[in-house]
């Protein structure tokens, strides 16, 4: 059954859950979101979500930045990702994983390259991202990216428990996809707040601009200047959000991949888990549970898949 992806982010929203109540060095930490719309949707309907968060309420006037005409708050997560991905790097290593590092031109490539004790792989998955466009053996042209600039600050000491608790996101009349800004605050555990920020599809333009980083600054002053007027800023970032049209694609097949000579059997599960465009940490728990799925629906024809592939070699 194809998981939809509210329950991608639901299982993902669980653990993050789980690992902000009971490991810290997991980079996760609890906080109260904020959606505010500058104009009230026509029909507004409580998210799906609403269901999952707790302490899910709609704000009065008063807790309402000016020009914004209708919010709600709930109980949600951050995650600090640079913290969050060395943890999990640790895991790895922990459960016995090694990693290599090395840009790989096809999938075929990658299935030759033994494990440290001389076999073959049985599984490849591929996570590429934004690569899966020129990547051997993939090529998919549904990817491109969506440029996203952020700006990190740090507020004062005396602001920080204040802001420590906050983050919002602010939609536009029109939204990020008309106008190709977003404008949120996500406060890290380690006393960092980034500020967004931008979705520019098909821009590959990596370095930061200043003036989208005064851009920025204007806009989340203009939100909540009891936070942001005396915030310091520490740097501009630009990531390239591995985006597909048609959205994420998780799947797994068995699949020949090439018939050279001397690399028997050359059958192996081909899995894909990319395309996460704005929500890669949001789905990731889900994407990874469903791709593991896949996968083990799919090993139990590989014997069968191989033993058969080597009689048609030597036909
Ligand atoms: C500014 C910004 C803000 C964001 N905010 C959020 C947010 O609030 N919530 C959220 O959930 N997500 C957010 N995202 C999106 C999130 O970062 C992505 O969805 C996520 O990083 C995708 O992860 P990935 O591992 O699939 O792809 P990537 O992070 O792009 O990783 C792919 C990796 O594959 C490697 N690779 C590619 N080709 C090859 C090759 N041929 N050989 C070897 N290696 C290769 C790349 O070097 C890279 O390391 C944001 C992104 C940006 C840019």
């Amino acid at each position: 059954m194809t998981k939809t992806t509210k329950e991608l982010d639901r299982a993902t929203f669980n653990r993050l859950c789980h690992l902000a109540d009971t490991d810290p060095k997991a980079g996760v930490m609890y906080l109260t979101g904020h959606d505010f719309w500058d104009v009230k949707p026509k029909n507004f309907e409580d998210p799906w979500f609403k269901s999952l968060v707790k302490n899910y309420r709609y704000l009065s006037q008063a807790e309402l930045p000016p020009g914004v005409e209708f919010g709600i708050s709930y109980t949600t997560v951050s995650v600090h990702a640079p913290k969050y991905l060395a943890y999990l790097h640790e895991q790895i290593l922990a459960r016995g994983g090694t990693i290599d590092r090395t840009t790989v031109p096809s999938l075929k490539a990658l299935a030759q390259i033994p494990h440290p004790d001389g076999r073959k792989p049985d599984i490849i998955i591929n996570c590429s991202g934004l690569g899966s466009r020129n990547l051997s053996g993939v090529h998919d042209h549904q990817m491109f990216p969506t440029r996203g600039q952020i700006v990190i600050v740090k507020v004062p000491d005396e602001i920080w428990p204040k802001a420590k608790q906050f983050t919002m996101e602010r939609y536009a009349e029109g939204g990020a996809m008309g106008t190709g800004t977003i404008t949120y605050i996500i406060p890290r555990d380690n006393g960092e707040i980034v500020l967004g920020g931008t979705m520019q599809h098909w821009n590959y333009q990596e370095e930061a601009s200043e003036e989208t980083t005064k851009a920025i600054m204007s806009r989340i002053l203009a939100t909540k200047p009891d936070l942001f007027s005396r915030a310091t800023i520490l740097r501009s970032c630009v990531g390239l959000r591995p985006n597909r049209r048609g959205g994420v694609r998780v799947s797994a097949a068995v699949e020949q991949l090439d018939w050279n000579e001397g690399w028997d059997p050359k059958v192996v599960v081909v899995a894909h888990n990319y395309g996460h465009g704005a929500f890669g940490y949001q789905a990731s728990v889900g994407c990874a549970d469903k791709v593991v799925g896949e996968i083990e629906a799919r090993l139990v024809d590989l014997e069968d898949v191989r033993s058969a592939s080597r009689t048609m070699s030597k036909l």
